[in-house]
């Protein structure tokens, strides 16, 4: 499952190589890529639209589309809906010459303006492209709005008007464990079961502690420690697009992450040497050292 960092890498692809380009033609080659739109043809509702930005919020991804305006000639309209496009577990966007991509897997295949393909390869097909209106933000981060299906989302802690004081208020009202919360989108986006672990060892803090009952100061500990390692982690995901080949979400594109408690239950701390416990929180395995998280 990609991370907020494999996500941000896609994203930063596609703002690379696909910003500005139109669709000039959509074949839809699995209908469970398009399951949103039953009934209708991705094709025609794509056809023409100029992707103007690439944005993410969270693990959220989505293309800003925008639609000539009828006999203006080349005048744009401000964008009002967004491809948004989900990756689920083994989605990957491809952006390549004409008909590169001969993958089994392709479940949609986009012909863009300047003679380029983006494709959609997906081999478990739990992933889907769908058109979504633009609504306002309320975070005030994106001025051509988010996707009316990402518009409860909350601000990830890369976002430049994230206000960490601020989310650590919310964070504070809450009775469930630490770890829960981390884990809840509507209230810091972006952070999935690892980052939420390698974030609270980070901070010193157990997953199971109940959030209203730590510092004002120790939430927001745990807020910068979960930016860290996703930062880190995206420098070490640190792909070049030299190359018109946006894949960074397969199975070998997935980055390799240092991690310091996740998946190393009875391993020792790397920094006290005491063996690493998981329980679980919320349903989901957490991992942390007894003696540095207390
Ligand atoms: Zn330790």
């Amino acid at each position: 499952m990609p991370e907020l960092p494999e996500v941000e890498v896609v994203r930063a692809g596609l703002e690379q190589h696909v910003v500005g380009r139109t669709f000039v033609g959509v074949d839809v080659l699995h209908p469970r890529a398009v399951r949103s739109h039953v009934g209708q043809d991705l094709s025609l509702l794509l056809d023409a639209a100029l992707i103007r930005s690439a944005r993410r919020r969270g693990k959220f991804l989505w293309l800003e589309l925008s639609r000539k305006i009828p006999g203006t000639g080349d005048q744009w309209a401000e964008p009002t809906e967004a491809l948004v496009v989900h990756l689920g577990m083994s989605g990957q966007m491809l952006v390549t010459e004409p008909d590169a991509v001969t993958s089994t897997h392709l479940r949609i295949r986009a012909r863009l303006s300047g003679g380029v393909d983006l494709n959609f390869v997906d081999q478990r097909t739990f992933g889907r492209w769908e058109l979504v209106a633009l609504v306002d933000d309320s975070h005030g981060e994106y001025p051509a709005g988010v996707p009316a299906s990402a518009a409860h989302i909350a601000q990830d802690p890369l976002e430049s008007s994230f206000n960490a004081q601020a989310v650590a208020k919310d964070i504070k009202r809450r009775q469930s464990p630490i770890k829960q919360v981390l884990l809840n989108q509507e209230v810091i986006a972006g952070i999935g079961n690892i980052y939420a672990d390698e974030a609270l060892w980070a901070a010193g803090v157990r997953p199971r502690r109940k959030a209203a009952g730590l510092s004002g100061v120790g939430v927001e500990r745990i807020i910068h420690a979960a930016r860290e390692v996703m930062e880190r982690a995206l420098e070490a995901g640190g792909t070049s697009f030299d190359v018109l080949y946006v894949n960074v979400n397969g199975a070998s594109g997935y980055f390799s992450r240092s991690l310091n408690v996740y998946g190393r239950e009875g391993r020792p701390c790397v920094r006290c040497e005491t063996p690493i416990q998981r329980v679980v929180v919320g349903g989901r395995s957490s991992h942390f050292c007894p003696e540095c998280q207390r």
